[in-house]
């Protein structure tokens, strides 16, 4: 008996039955635009092999004015289709089914051809979109139509029409981006014709027994946004159309809301697939934050709905559905919703891969194959690169043994575990606690092994990590001074607080400082407050009329960096403006452009443009960085004995979690 009867059960579309209910939702990888479809196919392939039912494809152009970006991936010529043809092959070959996204980018298309309802600029895009006339507007339907027929050709088993996230055919709807007043703007009826007019004809183009899925945007999170009404009609509309599966899409790429970032409850919005489900006769798939087996299955059980999509999930680990059902829930590797590999490579140009998996979208050149021989592998440290080479190490068949000084792994992971908003930490730190047990990686706790105790291994692997630099700062003998790791550890911290340094820990320590009772990450309701969240069917966009209520900051919390501007430049692509959105709405201080000159039982003491200045403070925390811990690598290296560094103790500047963890996993590949 499996513990997901729901998420396992097969669901039957009428011309097909799809396995279990998980759809792999769509996601740009980048792997097109780098034209080896090869790669591509074996992407997909893996996650097919991987069980689950249906995998959705990054969003595909149907033309060029509708690509994200100039050369964007599409599917336009007989080209196309024989590069599609490969995907389609290795994904049946490994017993899957694929659908094809249409994306049409409308107004968000990073490109001066860009065309839209109205000249309405997004804030996201420095272009202007042309407004398309009545023959403009037929052209796209037609060339989405084709696109459809053409996704038939090449061997796919559906298409999903791409209407949510503010994308094209979600511009028509609402009046933030149509202002027209012909038939494709004005009342309701009106704006919904393209959506509608869109699912008609790519019906009419690929037949009966082929999946169409629908896409809907069920809270837009933008002003002027879709009201409750509105979506059902539009889901009622696009059913009678001929869609086979209304998928779902939160948020536009515009909205001040955060959608998918790890500090967004888990299935914070499954109340809205829920609600709808009864409106309308086809399946709906629930969307957004969820990442483990059992949070699918609440979501199913529930009756919330009739299938769900997870994206990210499928980059941490192919063999999610796999493993679910062969009772291997605690070995999937889990997302954490970190969107450092993913989205933030998505939007600075690079390929996608994953922070927990560095072998997404890099199946083939990084493989963990079987060693050729086996060796004494002994590794220092069990933070995130030791943790990883280790497993990597293990998995390829050489005997490991993972040395780690402190009283558990996990390393600076631990420390995101305490930072609210970071709950998913836990269960990366987890994961890997549960596969250096399963990999028979032979742990040592509370041991720091010195030239002598790692002499008799074949190689030895130092992942020994970092320490806090001290930047130096004079204090006197009455000030409170504490370290980051000291105050995420728990130690008492005053009412008026002073950060020295905003990166990465800086930002972390401010928000672990202003929180104060449970976590908004896990309770959607505190969340929704936070953040502003309202109701569509009050409120149009789901944006509530008050706007974000977050709970009073605990402490008065000011945060300092040395050069100029404003601290958080260099935080992730995709999530540094949630971050600075979080703690401004605390009441955070940001300051930068000064030099630190004491501190003191008053505060901190500055040196400005305008002269010296008191920061009150009764506490200030140092988040200065880290310095390589390179000890014992120094140590390995005089005695003679060969050796590898990796993690922080190779370079600390600008470490993180997706590098220690990719350093980790190619040299154990390699060794
Ligand atoms: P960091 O990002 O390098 O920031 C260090 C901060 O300390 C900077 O604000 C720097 O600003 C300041 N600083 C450096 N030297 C100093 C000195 N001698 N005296 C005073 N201030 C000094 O390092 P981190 O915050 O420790 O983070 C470490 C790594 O973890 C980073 O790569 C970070 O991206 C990553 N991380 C990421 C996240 C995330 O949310 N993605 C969260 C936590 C950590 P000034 O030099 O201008 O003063
Ligand atoms: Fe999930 Fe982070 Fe991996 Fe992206 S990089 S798939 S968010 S764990």
């Amino acid at each position: 008996m499996t513990a997901y009867p729901h998420l396992l059960s097969p669901i039957d579309l009428g011309h097909v039955v799809l396995p279990n209910r998980v759809l792999m939702g769509s996601m740009h990888t980048g792997l097109e635009e780098t034209g080896d479809w090869g790669r591509v196919a074996a992407f997909y392939a893996a996650r097919a092999a991987g069980g689950v039912a249906l995998i959705v494809t990054g969003g595909m152009a149907p033309n060029r004015e509708g690509g994200v970006f100039p050369g964007a991936a599409g599917l336009y010529t007989p080209a196309d289709i024989a590069n599609h043809r490969r995907v389609t092959g290795a994904v049946h070959d490994a017993g899957g089914r694929i659908a094809m996204q249409i994306l049409h980018a409308g107004r968000y298309a990073y490109s001066k051809d860009c065309v839209g309802p109205s000249a309405i600029k997004s804030p996201i895009s420095p272009f202007v979109p042309r407004e398309l006339d009545e023959a403009g507007i037929e052209k796209q339907i037609a060339d989405i139509a084709a696109a459809a027929a053409r996704a038939r050709e090449a061997g796919y088993d559906g298409v999903e029409v791409m209407g949510s996230e503010g994308y094209f055919l979600n511009q028509f709807l609402v009046r933030h981006t149509n202002r027209r007043d012909d038939r494709w703007g004005g009342p309701y009826e009106n704006r919904m014709r393209l959506p509608v007019e869109v699912v008609r004809r790519v019906r009419a183009a690929v037949g009966p027994d082929f999946i169409v899925i629908y896409r809907i945007s069920l809270i837009d999170l933008i002003p002027e946004g879709s009201t409750w009404d509105e979506v059902v009609r539009l889901a009622r509309a696009v059913e009678r159309a001929g869609a086979s599966i209304l998928n779902t899409g939160i948020g536009w790429h515009e909205a001040r809301v955060p959608t998918i970032a790890t500090r967004v409850p888990r299935r914070a919005f499954a109340w809205l697939t829920a609600r709808l489900r009864p409106a309308v006769g086809i399946p709906v798939v629930a969307s957004n934050r969820i990442n483990t087996p059992e949070v699918a299955e609440a979501v199913l059980a529930e009756g919330a709905a009739d299938m769900v999509s997870m994206a990210r999930p499928f980059l941490a680990d192919p063999d999610f559905v796999a493993k679910a059902a062969a009772g291997r829930a605690a070995d999937i590797a889990p997302c954490i919703a970190c969107n450092q590999a993913c989205l933030d490579h998505t939007f600075s140009g690079r390929l996608t891969s994953c922070l927990v998996n560095p072998r997404a979208c890099h199946e083939d050149d990084l493989r963990y194959d079987p060693a050729p021989v086996e060796r004494r592998i002994a590794v220092v440290g069990a933070g995130a690169a030791g943790m990883m080479a280790a497993l990597v190490a293990a998995w390829r068949g050489h005997r490991v043994t993972l040395f780690e000084k402190g009283a558990e792994v996990g390393g600076q992971l631990n420390l995101a575990k305490a930072v609210p908003g970071k709950e998913e930490f836990r269960g990366l730190v987890d994961w890997f606690a549960g596969q250096i047990g399963r990999a028979g990686i032979d742990l040592r706790l509370r041991a720091a092994p010195g030239v002598d105790d790692l002499c008799g291994f074949d190689h030895v692997v130092v992942a020994t990590g970092v320490v806090p630099r001290d930047p130096g700062i004079p204090a006197d003998p009455g000030a409170h001074v504490l370290r980051y790791d000291q105050v995420l550890a728990g130690a008492p911290v005053g009412a008026r607080v002073a950060v020295v340094g905003a990166g990465g820990i800086g930002f972390d320590v401010a928000e672990f400082l202003v929180h104060q009772g449970p976590s908004p990450a896990e309770d959607v309701a505190l969340w929704a407050r936070e953040w502003g969240v309202g109701d569509p069917a009050s409120a149009p966009g789901g944006l509530a009329p008050e706007g974000p209520r977050p709970e009073p900051p605990a402490r008065a919390v000011t945060l300092l960096q040395r050069k100029p501007g404003k601290p958080g430049a260099g935080l992730g692509k995709t999530t540094g403006w949630i971050h600075r959105a979080a703690l401004a709405m605390k009441g955070v201080e940001m300051r930068g452009g000064l030099a630190y000159a004491r501190i003191a039982a008053d505060g901190l003491h500055v040196v400005t443009k305008d002269g010296p200045a008191v920061i009150p403070a009764d506490t200030v925390v140092i988040c200065a960085g880290q310095e390589p811990d390179r000890a014992l690598a120094d140590a390995l290296a005089a005695a003679g004995i060969p050796h590898d560094v990796i993690g922080g103790a190779d370079v600390a500047a600008e470490l993180d979690a997706k590098r220690a963890i990719d350093q980790g996993a190619r040299l154990a590949a390699r060794l």
